[in-house]
């Protein structure tokens, strides 16, 4: 394996080799996630300062920077402690003052001695009718203005670390930096007119003008898009090396299939189809599969699911489904059995609930094979539980599980598929951020007979006329969801709140017809609680955002969201989906409590407007970001220090096909713009990506 390019070691010197750098603020710099010279000219400006002269004071607005010469013509030393030193100057045109706080008056008169001239810089104010400038940035004697850059850049800092330091630290990077061999693809770098890297750094650090900080100059989206490409060209090299080892070719007869497809009550759609045929094909070839399945809630995933493991074993094999919550896996045990049943295929769940001569039997019957779909909860990962043959698995909901888990549940058998599949419709972008490395299969039509949901806003003060409403629905015998209150700025729910709520509504509607799900309670009390709202038993389920996922019953059709506001989009739109699955009208209620933030009435707005969960992950997105929209920690997003998500998803995507042709013409990154990718990887530490071309 080859190391780190040669032309890149300075970059990765020691912070205090620079000049200006001393054993203090090199501590410091890691506050600001600097380690390395290298990071230093990735830290770009986030904003410039106009520097540019101007003639007269009075010309410029309150609050500007200016730029002025200026002759000094009077001292006033403070009459009383506490007040600022005071010095009288003119432009020529008009008098104002500069202004010091806890000024040293010897050293201000040798800065600014009376009757010569200097150029100063600073911000405007106005004091009491006068024009003044307090503290300014730059005292120059004539002849130093070039001292003085027209525009300056604005670094971010941390408490030690001055503008000056940065900018020093900064310049001094720069000078080690090489101009190294282009690794952006020619023709796109030619169409944007992108500078090279070096280039772009110098523009970016050095602006010409106010628009060079702008993410969409050149020289901003052109270090953008470098940073996209290392992403892309890791998840690409990722992706081609999970394929080149060694998978199975499971082809299914079809003969389960159509058994179960006869029992179905409904058609497959256009879009169940496709995605079917997509997972069928990718397991029959020789690769192993890392597929995405999405679709927006109630698109029908589960069927494609089912579809999926009968093609496991139909081919002789098992395949397991893996749900985030037990009473998803329940759901799913049910949902599946009949038609598992009908292609003569032995279904069976195993939870964290199995204990004891149960679980062994489970366990047992798993490892001879005669159980041939498991459906279950993070139980299923325990290393006790070994398949007879293992081909598919299947994980539902992908958010709630990490990385990680997708890789210990793919090492439970002998290069098993994996299929993930996930309800949250996250935009373009973070989809190419996030799952770059598999391939995506889409559910985007929803099965027919679905009546639109109708979303109101209504404040928390009509609660009465709400629960009133609610008594002439369940009086037609319609089923209603009611959401609890999340305690503010967290995910916990308030449960207090909760059951208060929970008791109000029974004295409402009497205690027979209300029931009450939530995350603390004791399993077997949650899943009988849900039992009864499916069977109709209860028509009410109070509940905390334990049915946020998955949970389908068709004849709910109202849902009452409780302090709306303090919820995120993607949340609502998933909790929403809960309804509008059955032929009723549906509606959703989002309650909110007054005063309404500008931001947070926005938000549920969209919800009134649109149910494309795709629209609502968009505005999602952009209002809360990408690292709050997928939580970042658990989702593994990397964080960017040039590239923004939110506004630069297309670049993304530009990226994500360029990685992918690169890899697939030249996978062990040896031509010559091979060996320049390999240059950019090192540029951002993609340690793991160089790891992987090392092996090809
Ligand atoms: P999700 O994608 O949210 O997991 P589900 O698989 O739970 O959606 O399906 C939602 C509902 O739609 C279920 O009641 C299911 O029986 C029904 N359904 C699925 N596919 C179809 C179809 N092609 N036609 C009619 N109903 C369907
Ligand atoms: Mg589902």
């Amino acid at each position: 394996m080859t190391g780190r390019p040669e032309i890149l070691w300075p970059l990765f010197a020691d912070l205090q080799s620079l000049p200006g750098v001393g054993p203090q603020s090199a501590k410091l710099f890691p506050n600001l996630d600097i380690q390395t010279p290298k990071d230093l000219i990735f830290t770009l400006p986030h904003s410039v300062i106009d520097r540019r002269p101007a003639e007269r004071i009075a010309d410029l607005p309150e609050g500007s920077t200016a730029t002025i010469a200026v002759r000094v013509e009077r001292h006033h030393p403070p009459r009383t402690k506490g007040r600022p030193w005071r010095v009288d100057v003119s432009d020529g045109d008009s008098a104002f003052q500069l202004v010091f706080f806890h000024g040293r008056g010897e050293y201000l008169k040798k800065q600014l001695p009376e009757g010569e001239a200097r150029v100063i810089s600073g911000k405007v104010e106005t004091f009491d009718g006068v024009r003044q400038i307090v503290h300014p940035d730059y005292i120059l004697r004539p002849g130093e203005e070039d001292q003085l850059p027209e525009f300056e850049p604005v670094y971010p800092l941390t408490q030690g670390i001055s503008q000056k330091l940065m900018a020093k630290a900064i310049d001094a990077s720069m000078a080690l930096a090489p101009d190294p061999p282009e690794w952006a693809d020619g023709a796109l770098v030619a169409s944007r007119n992108w500078p090279g890297w070096n280039e772009a750094l110098q523009a970016a650090h050095n602006p010409s003008s106010m628009a060079v900080i702008s993410p969409a100059s050149p020289a901003h989206e052109r270090l953008a898009y470098d940073e996209f490409l290392a992403h892309q060209l890791t998840l690409a090299l990722a992706r081609k090396e999970r394929r080149r080892s060694k998978g199975r070719v499971t082809k299914g007869t079809g003969a389960r299939q159509s058994k179960a497809l006869a029992a179905l009550p409904y058609q497959l759609t256009g879009a169940q189809e496709r995605a079917a045929r997509e997972i069928a094909e990718d397991m029959g070839g020789p690769a192993r599969m890392n597929r995405l399945l999405q679709g927006d809630v109630g698109a029908g995933k589960t069927v494609v699911a089912l579809l999926s493991l009968l093609v496991a074993v139909e081919a002789g094999g098992q395949g397991v489904l893996m749900a985030p919550t037990e009473i998803l896996a329940r759901q799913h045990l049910s949902g599946l059995k009949p038609f598992a049943e009908a292609a003569g295929v032995v279904i069976e769940i195993l939870t964290g609930r199995d204990k004891g001569k149960e679980r062994q039997a489970k366990l047992a019957a798993l490892a001879a094979g005669s159980i041939h779909v498991l459906v279950g909860t993070h139980a299923v990962f325990q290393d006790d539980v070994v398949f007879h043959d293992l081909r598919l698995a299947i994980i539902d909901e992908q958010h709630r599980f990490g990385v990680a888990q997708r890789m210990a549940l793919g090492a439970k058998g002998d290069s098993v598929d994996v299929l993930v599949m996930t309800a949250t419709p996250i935009p373009r972008s973070l989809n190419l951020t996030q799952y770059g490395d598999m391939d995506v299969s889409i559910l985007d039509e929803k099965p027919p007979g679905r009546s639109p949901v109708t979303t109101a806003l209504i404040s928390m003060s009509r609660m009465d006329e709400v629960i009133e409403h609610l008594r002439g629905a369940l009086e037609e015998g319609r089923q209603a969801y009611w959401v609890c209150p999340l305690v503010e700025e967290s995910e916990t729910v308030d449960l207090t709140a909760a059951e208060d709520r929970f008791k109000a509504l029974r004295a409402a509607f009497g205690d027979s017809l209300v029931g009450l799900v939530h995350g603390q309670m004791p399993h077997a009390d949650r899943d009988a609680g849900m039992a009864r709202f499916v069977s109709g038993e209860t028509q009410v389920l109070v509940a905390t955002t334990v049915i946020e996922v998955g949970v389908d019953v068709p004849n709910a059709s109202i849902m009452v969201i409780e302090r709306a506001e303090n919820f995120g989009l993607a949340q609502l739109h998933q909790l929403r989906g809960r309804v509008g699955r059955g032929a009723a009208e549906s509606t959703c209620l989002l309650m909110f409590q007054t005063p309404l933030s500008e931001g947070g009435r926005k938000r549920l707005e969209i919800l009134r407007e649109t149910e494309d969960g795709f629209r609502i992950a968009e505005e999602d997105l952009v209002m809360r970001g990408a690292g709050d929209v997928l939580g970042t920690a658990q989702s593994g997003l990397p964080r960017f220090r040039i590239g923004d998500l939110e506004s630069q998803a297309a670049l993304m995507a530009v990226a994500r096909d360029d990685a992918r042709r690169l890899i697939e013409t030249d996978p062990s990154l040896t031509s010559e713009r091979g060996i320049a990718a390999r240059t950019l990887l090192w540029l951002h530490e993609k340690d793991k990506a160089i790891r992987m071309i090392s092996v090809g």
